[in-house]
């Protein structure tokens, strides 16, 4: 018997599909090509993920492909691997994890191979071109006799001589010249030749480079523990030189906000080679583009955030995570709750290469899988340059004048170090101007319609909005219930702002968040502004965290350091220490030492003791032994079956049915379910019912037994519903 292919389809329902081979021709397809098949009365774009010898479905009723899109797959074997296990670990189905692989454009059935359009003389034009026609048009005189001498030649290099496409248009109309289409299909070789020289690699980085690089060409897993400005990126670079002088590419995965042109343009000037480069902001002819320069192996690195992990890379020798810790790599779109970090270590497993996740502030996760020596640890201790570590002090928020959310200690030292010419920067991790509208005679507070949360207040656009759901309406002059004059309570970025330009008129300042930053180039024109100079204070949130440089600032203050102390998740603390070590990284990159700043109400609270007297370090060695006593993870494995629906009661009824089918589970423990600590979001009624552990495959058992059960629930047809495996973020 002919052997059967297995499809992957962009439909919900968990199981791969089978085809016998295509009638015309009767060629095979391979595994990780796309395939056009029948499906019901439609016709559908799938990819083929395995063969088989038999089917569940009888002989008569098996349908053959229709068409074979790729004669080479667009999935490389340690990709296909890398999806099945993916599905498998997330419980997502299968056709839907392989499709979100690919650029929308090969979903819908575009060409994988890149088409060069080439022109050539047609045999007329080659005779006019011999006496020297079109006379009269001289453009089109000059290039007609350039194609001619050329041969089909590519609109790439015609590119290079300026405009002809008008002179072509025209000679196309005389019937002198016509454009082809060339299939480019084979992957190229690697030529890379590195442009800017490499600067010379401190002990530990050159360490790190020579351990790492005695893994290439089998699995290891590293971590590389750099303190801010220790040059970590360096250490990528020059590992990845010598992947690409081995003839083989590197994927580098970055967190979305961490992809700047700056780090596109540092690896290029570097390797030599323009970088494919994959995020979420690129229109659909973007990412297919530079999908196929990273699959035509044009590209000799691939730079993306997440959903890069699954970029082909042919000759992978390298995978590097850097911001490891950072929450972008965890995907919550569409109901996939995958973590690219995860995923990145078990490619590199399948692919039989070392993958490096950096950080200065590693998870707890990681950690301990390097404690366990699952992972090699690698410390980078000394920053470059005569940079020195800053200063860490606690300012409490209790014993001092504070002007709407600044201490007079932070007023004192930042007209300190201004007066000296350096740059300040002023952390807090809250947007708008005032996170409440307060009556002052009633009490009264302006409430999102739709939540269980609070309007913030956006004074310059006159606006309130929910930042949970978005709603958005005009600001009230009056209490809307007794008509008394309302009050902005607290404060955010846009608040903080004002007052420092009234504290210190002279100094200009630049504000980095999601409000003044709404495209890409917003966020370059605030970077030039400060490293520049020309802003001498940067008030921002999380963003000013990641991966910029801010050679001159010499002070840092952190507003609020007390969201994040006593909330019910229990990775909030581990998130708040990375976020105040991380920003605390901004201060003294250059050659004078840094000073920062945290205001607490809780200067006692032991976390923030831990960090300010042994480091990152000594925290996260207490908050693994408090996380071993309470057997959260990495101690014991978590996955969290979340819904919402119009009632509470709905949402909690689907819960309760999912858990009742669980019965007693010997290797599983329920806890829920649970309304949401936010329980009504955007109109609708959130719950969650969490499923713990000891390890992984009791767990992964559990599910692949449990959840079809779950999905046949009547109930569940009555809310959305989705389960996410490793939750990082806990109701
Ligand atoms: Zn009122
Ligand atoms: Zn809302």
């Amino acid at each position: 018997m002919s052997p059967l292919f297995r499809v992957a389809l962009d439909t919900p329902l968990r199981r791969l599909f089978d085809y016998t081979t295509p009638v015309a021709g009767g060629a095979a397809p391979q595994v990780g090509a796309r395939v056009r098949v029948p499906f019901g009365r439609r016709t559908l774009v799938g990819i083929v993920l395995g063969t088989a010898e038999e089917s569940a479905v009888p002989a008569e009723r098996l349908k053959p492909i229709l068409e074979i899109l790729d004669p080479r797959p667009v999935l490389s074997p340690d990709v296909v691997e890398l999806l099945a296990w993916a599905s498998q670990y997330y419980q997502h189905p299968i056709g839907e994890v392989a499709m979100a692989a690919l650029p929308r454009a090969l979903r819908l059935g575009a060409a994988a191979a890149r088409r060069s359009e080439s022109w050539q003389a047609t045999a007329e034009g080659r005779e006019a071109a011999a006496v020297g026609e079109p006379r009269r048009a001289p453009r089109q005189q000059a290039l007609l006799a350039r194609i001619a001498q050329l041969g089909p030649c590519p609109a790439e290099v015609l590119d290079r001589d300026g405009e002809w496409r008008t002179a072509a248009r025209a000679l196309r109309a005389r019937g002198w010249v016509e454009q082809r289409e060339l299939d480019v299909a084979e992957a190229v070789a690697v030529s890379a030749a590195p442009n800017d020289p490499a600067p010379q690699l401190l002990a530990g980085q050159a360490d790190a480079v020579e351990r790492i690089s005695a893994s290439l060409g089998r699995y290891d897993a590293f971590v590389l523990q750099g303190i801010t400005g220790s040059g970590k990126t360096e250490v990528y670079l020059h590992v990845i030189e010598r992947v690409l002088r081995a003839g083989r590419r590197a994927l580098v995965l970055v967190p979305e906000i961490g992809l700047t042109p700056q780090l596109v343009q540092r690896f290029h000037a570097r390797l030599g080679v323009p970088p494919a480069v994959l995020h979420s902001g690129l229109t659909d002819a973007e990412r297919l583009q530079a999908w196929r320069a990273a699959w035509q192996g044009t590209a000799a690195i691939v730079l993306g955030t997440r959903s890069a992990v699954f970029a082909p890379v042919p000759d992978l020798g390298l995978i590097v995570v850097d911001e490891e810790h950072d929450a972008s790599f965890k995907q919550h779109e569409g109901g996939w709750h995958y973590s690219a970090r995860d995923l990145a270590v078990l490619r590199a497993h399948h692919a039989g290469v070392p993958v490096v996740l950096g950080s200065a502030t590693p998870s707890l996760e990681t950690l301990h899988n390097a404690g366990t020596a699952r992972y090699t640890h690698l410390r980078l201790t000394e920053r470059a340059g005569a940079a020195t570590p800053p200063q860490l002090k606690l300012i409490d928020l209790r014993s001092h004048a504070v002007r709407t959310g600044i201490s007079t200690p932070a007023v004192l030292a930042i007209s300190k170090h201004l007066a000296a010419g350096d740059q300040v920067l002023v952390y807090l991790n809250r947007r708008g101007y005032a996170p409440t509208l307060l009556c002052t005679a009633c009490g009264w507070i302006a409430p999102c319609r739709e939540c269980d949360a609070r309007m913030t207040v956006h004074l310059a656009h006159q606006r309130l909005r929910c930042h949970h759901c978005g709603a958005d309406s005009p600001l009230p002059a009056a209490c809307p219930q007794c008509g008394y004059p309302v009050r902005p309570v607290g404060a955010g970025t846009e608040r903080i702002e004002q007052t420092l330009q009234e504290l210190f008129p002279q100094a200009p300042i630049a504000r980095l968040d999601r409000d003044v930053v709404r495209r890409r180039d917003d966020m370059e024109e605030i970077m030039r502004r400060v490293a520049g100079g020309e802003a001498r204070i940067l008030v921002g949130t999380q963003m000013v965290t990641k991966g910029h440089d801010f050679p001159n600032v010499t002070l840092v203050v952190v507003l609020n350091a007390d969201q994040g102390l006593f909330s019910s998740d229990f990775r909030a603390s581990e998130r708040l220490a990375q976020t105040i070590v991380q920003v605390a990284g901004r201060a003294g990159r250059g050659s004078r030492p840094g000073e920062v700043l945290i205001q607490t109400e809780f200067p006692d609270h032991p976390l923030l003791r831990q960090l300010l007297a042994e480091g990152y370090d000594g925290f996260a060695q207490v908050a693994l032994e408090e996380r071993a006593q309470a057997h959260w993870p990495p101690f014991s494995r978590l996955a969290a079956l979340r819904d919402s629906a119009r009632t509470p009661q709905a949402a909690l009824l689907f819960l309760r049915e999912a858990r009742a089918l669980a019965g007693e589970a010997a290797d599983v423990r329920l806890l829920g379910p649970v309304p949401a600590a936010m329980a009504r979001r955007a109109g609708r009624h959130h719950a969650q019912l969490l499923i713990e552990s000891p390890d992984r495959t009791r767990l992964q058992a559990f599910l692949t037994e449990w959840l079809p059960q779950v999905e046949a629930l009547k109930s569940a047809r009555a809310v959305r519903w989705s389960l996410d495996v490793d939750p990082q973020e806990l109701f």
